[in-house]
């Protein structure tokens, strides 16, 4: 089990496979407190991806970041398109002339985050991708600063996510489509939330079973 740059070509064909395989379901979430288009934005940015993984896995690891970024922003689409963009944008960043390891991926992770809260002007407690990505990110910086070993700290990853996604479904969005319905948006789960989770928990298992 470890943490390669190379791995990159894996990673892009098991998120395809879960994203494909619960296509149905995220769309469905988007169609009730949006507008059903996430799934079909999110494997467009995928099929890009698909294309340049071999270029990708040549390249040292914030190159690749910088390309993954760039490459979903002008093919994606959409209110995700531009965040995830800048997620992996501002994760290349601040990883370039670092050494990948998990202490500075969790740094690296967290200031991805932290861009993506100002591209949206969110927080925490929106219903939006960001209440599963930021308590992976404060997981990750807790469990890196504590030396928690890889293993268990993915677990707890795995954990924060799938929290995180599940907490969506009782609040009320105040960023986004979702924001429009107001308290008729509580009861569902965030589209976004949840293809964010299912590929944190894709990555995390891509490791843990190398
Ligand atoms: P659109 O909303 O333009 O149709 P998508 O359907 O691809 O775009 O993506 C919707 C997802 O984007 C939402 O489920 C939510 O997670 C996320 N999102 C929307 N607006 C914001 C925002 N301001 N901050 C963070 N995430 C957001
Ligand atoms: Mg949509």
């Amino acid at each position: 089990m470890s943490l390669l740059a190379n791995q990159v070509s894996s990673f892009i064909e098991a998120i395809i496979q879960t994203i494909n395989e619960n296509a149905d379901e995220v769309t469905e979430l988007d169609r009730v407190i949006g507008d059903g288009d996430h799934v079909v934005n999110l494997q467009r940015g995928l099929d890009a991806l698909e294309k340049i993984s071999d270029e990708l896995s040549k390249l040292e690891w914030s190159a690749a970041l910088m390309k993954i970024g760039m490459t979903l922003m002008s093919t994606m689409g959409g209110a995700s398109g531009s965040l995830f963009g800048t997620l992996f944008i501002s994760m290349a960043k601040a990883a370039k002339g670092k050494t990948l390891d998990f202490n500075t991926f969790s740094q690296v992770f967290n200031q991805g985050v932290e861009a993506v809260k100002l591209r949206g002007k969110a927080d925490l407690g929106e219903k939006t991708m960001l209440d599963t990505l930021v308590p992976v990110a404060n997981t990750l910086i807790t469990d890196a600063t504590n030396n928690v070993a890889l293993q268990k700290a993915l677990d707890n990853a795995k954990n924060a996510a799938i929290d995180g996604m599940q907490s969506t479904k009782e609040m009320v969005a105040t960023k986004g489509r979702a924001s429009f319905l107001g308290e008729r948006a509580i009861g569902h789960i965030d589209a976004g939330a949840r293809t964010s989770q299912l590929m944190i928990c894709t990555i995390a298992d891509v490791i843990l079973k190398d």
